[in-house]
């Protein structure tokens, strides 16, 4: 019988093709913003500056950094208070929003996000920030942007290999939504269908980056990845991820390329139907062959040694990792467990598993 319950977070999702310009003028209106603060990096500040000349009353402000540092949080918090800011735009990925919603935590002023890679973190009310090396990270209502405008064409500057690694954060976030800790058939089905649209754009990024199909599909696909992570939360591969980009620093996107297969062998012979959902959605016949078809066919990143994680922390990091995995974890996880898993992910090995075939 089913027996569940699930929040939905309301948002505005506009979606297209040559379209944040007007959009992003209408969205001003819309909301009745007199003073707004374009949030963005240093690469997509030429993206902010043409956007923000659409609109009256805006400046761009470019201390993204990754992670959000509490002191780059801080500083835009003054200076949005400096200048009475009623509405604030991110121009970028996960970083962009990110300090966005840093933002917004202490203020409350809306967010309207514009993303530029296939973070998520738009879809989402859960923010973090980092301190002295620690990121923590809270869920909050007031972080979750108003309205988020996906435009194809703001993505097709982002390189190939960074478009792979971040498509596979979004496959990511389908995948963990499976088992999550608020795991439900709503959750389920919008996974399921990220997984499909990530796992028929992907190929086509990798192939032809600057044309519109792969490209729309996975900006789709990651949408719904996010909003089924949203509403799931967390699940054992995040909690890894979230360990090794905190402690050791690795990058964000490339660790959950890498991750994501070592998780989904480890779990899936103990959530078989869940797993089943998953191969249905890559068309394969088993959910783990389905991910390393598509990561051979995208050329993913496969070793965490090649992104500076040092074999001799493996055991430190386990110990790290193992207090924060999530009870609903389909299979009992011990130290040991994580060690395998992680030096696996290090080495670049090939994950398999007899138990995962459907
Ligand atoms: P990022 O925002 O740091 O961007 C990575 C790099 O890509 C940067 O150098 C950026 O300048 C560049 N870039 C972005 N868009 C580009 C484009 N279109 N063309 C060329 N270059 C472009 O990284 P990310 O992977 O997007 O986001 C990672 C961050 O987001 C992490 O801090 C992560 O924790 C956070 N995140 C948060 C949530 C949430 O729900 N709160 C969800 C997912 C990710």
């Amino acid at each position: 019988m089913l027996n569940f319950t699930h929040t939905t977070l309301g948002q505005r999702v506009l979606f297209g093709s040559g379209i944040a310009a007007d959009h992003l003028v209408d969205e001003v209106e819309r909301l009745r913003s007199k003073s707004v603060m374009m949030i963005t990096d240093g690469q997509q500040q030429q993206l902010a500056r043409e956007l923000a000349h659409q609109i009256s009353k805006a400046f761009v402000y470019d201390g993204v950094a990754p992670h959000v540092p509490i002191e780059a949080a801080e500083a835009a918090r003054t200076l949005a208070a400096s200048h009475d800011v009623d509405l604030l735009v991110s121009v970028g990925g996960g970083s962009a929003t990110g300090l966005a919603k840093a933002v917004a935590l202490t203020s409350g002023i809306p967010v309207v996000a514009i993303p530029t890679t296939y973070a998520g973190s738009e879809a989402t009310n859960v923010w973090g920030i980092t301190e002295r090396s620690n990121k923590t990270t809270g869920i909050d209502d007031r972080v979750l942007p108003v309205s988020v405008i996906y435009d194809v064409e703001l993505t097709y500057t982002l390189p190939t290999d960074l478009s792979v690694a971040s498509g596979l954060n979004a496959l990511a976030h389908c995948v963990d939504s499976m088992w999550a800790p608020r795991v439900d058939p709503i959750n389920q089905a919008i996974a399921s269908e990220g997984i499909r649209a990530l796992a028929a754009g992907l190929p086509e990024v990798h192939r032809a980056a600057q044309e519109a199909g792969g490209r729309e599909q996975v900006l789709y696909g990651a949408y719904l990845s996010a909003v089924a992570f949203a509403s799931a939360g967390s699940g054992m591969h995040h909690k890894i991820c979230h360990v090794l980009g905190g402690a050791y620093d690795l990058p964000h996107a490339q660790t959950h390329a890498i991750v994501l297969p070592h998780v989904l062998a480890y779990l899936a012979p103990a959530a078989p139907t869940a797993a089943d959902r998953i191969a249905d959605a890559f068309g394969t016949q088993d959910a783990l062959s389905g991910l390393l078809a598509l990561r051979e066919t995208i050329d993913a990143p496969r070793a965490l040694r090649d992104y500076g994680f040092d074999e001799s922390v493996i055991e430190d990091a386990a110990r790290l990792i193992l207090p924060a995995i999530p009870p609903s974890t389909p299979r009992p996880v011990t130290i040991g467990d994580l060690s395998g898993l992680l030096h696996d992910a290090w080495a670049g090995a090939v994950p398999t598993t007899e138990m995962s075939k459907k």
